[in-house]
């Protein structure tokens, strides 16, 4: 038991994009002493023992009993600097922002990701109530709430409060529009409790819609694809220092009859969206004959140019999807990202219908030094 399990435990799931896509999700081991956590922007799939940073788990304990500013900026960088502190190198790498969230399960490994399949739940209008009926009282459901410090908090008092009316410890966490917690103390019983959780929100998915996404490219449609083409050279033109790109799947079509068909992709799900996708996808309709005028284009077009270069994304009717990032890799990550939005819109149905991520939240995201420090770093990273 220890580090060398916990290198092969998080590849494991860093290599399935089932359940980890980009920089998402992290891992975590610990014996009494210590914690070690995978590094801020560190990719699972290729993580080594060196991608942890080990902590100090009475400091990290420390920053429960510590009182905080109410000012959520303040707030946030004094709870970093405490965070910082717990390492036991002080001049190593930056620990994940879920560190604390870790530290609360008295088991020695914690599988932490973000998978679309469980999001669906996540992010579910009724996603609470289905979630007690799947699980009964082995999973603690957790409603939305700031990332990092105050997630940490909440799942605490939840955690303790489960455990006085259970009279034992959860090993399944629900965070909603946010993603999944498994703790075990053995890698095995980790991958029983995750199986066990996917099992059943497919058999939920399987009873209430009857199919999967189809994620595969649509039937071939010259029409659709002389526009797109037109689209994409017009975004270049626009965007020379951008990069842009256009996919499509026969899934993400029939979300683009219509302005109306493709609510549920006009919001965001999880704060993985917000960092790798932009804050909000813009859906531009055609102008006439199934034509996309330049100047029906510019109200979004405008908006892509946000001085923060964040990646966008363009949803053209009938046609498909537009992703515009700062360079290549951003462009890829926020393809996938919003390919994995459109999974979670559509298995949402199982659970209630879509709901979106709040838009305190969304702005608390976008204004999160860390989760931009994530951003950067695994982007970078390669
Ligand atoms: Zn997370």
């Amino acid at each position: 038991m220890g580090l060398a399990e916990l290198v092969g435990l998080s590849r494991s799931y860093g290599a399935d994009p089932e359940w980890v896509l980009a920089g998402g999700g992290n891992t975590s081991f610990k014996d009494e002493n210590h914690l070690w956590i995978k590094a801020s922007g560190t990719t699972l799939v290729t993580i080594e023992e060196s991608g942890f940073v080990a902590m100090d788990r009475s400091r990290l304990q420390r920053i429960w009993s510590t009182t905080y500013p109410t000012e959520p900026a303040e707030r946030e960088k004094a709870a970093l600097t405490d965070l910082m502190d717990s390492r036991v190198d002080p001049g190593g790498r930056r620990p994940s922002v879920e560190t604390l969230l870790h530290e609360l399960f008295p088991f020695a490994y914690v599988v932490h990701t973000h998978p679309a399949l469980i999001n669906g739940m996540t992010c579910g209008a009724q996603g609470d109530a289905i979630s007690r009926d799947l699980f009964g009282d082995s999973a603690v459901w957790i409603g939305q709430v700031e990332p990092g410090y105050v997630l940490a908090h909440t799942a605490r008092e939840m955690l303790t409060e489960h455990r006085k009316k259970h009279g034992r410890e959860a090993q399944i966490v629900f965070l909603a529009n946010h993603g999944v917690v498994v703790a075990a103390d053995h890698p095995e019983e980790v991958h029983e409790l995750q199986k066990r959780v996917a099992d059943l929100c497919r058999s939920q998915i399987e009873s209430r819609i009857g199919r999967y996404p189809n994620m595969g490219e649509p039937s071939a449609d010259p029409e659709r694809q002389r526009r797109a083409e037109t689209l994409l050279s017009e975004f270049r033109r626009r965007f020379p220092g951008r990069a842009v790109s256009y996919r499509c799947s026969e899934e993400l079509l029939g979300y683009l009859r219509s302005e109306e068909h493709a609510r549920p992709l006009l919001g965001t799900y999880t704060p993985d969206h917000v960092v790798y996708c932009g804050s909000m996808p813009q859906y531009v309709a055609p102008v006439r004959d199934g034509e996309f005028a330049v100047d029906v284009l510019l109200p979004a077009l405008t908006r892509v140019e946000n001085p923060s270069g964040s990646p966008q994304i363009i949803l053209c009717e009938n046609t498909g999807v537009f992703a515009l990032a700062g360079t290549p890799r951003a462009m890829e990550t926020a393809q996938a990202l919003f390919a994995d939005q459109v999974k979670i819109a559509f298995y949402s149905e199982a659970f209630g219908g879509h709901r979106f991520m709040e838009k305190r939240l969304v702005d608390f995201i976008l204004s999160w030094e860390v989760e931009r420090y994530r951003a950067v770093t695994s982007l970078k990273a390669e």
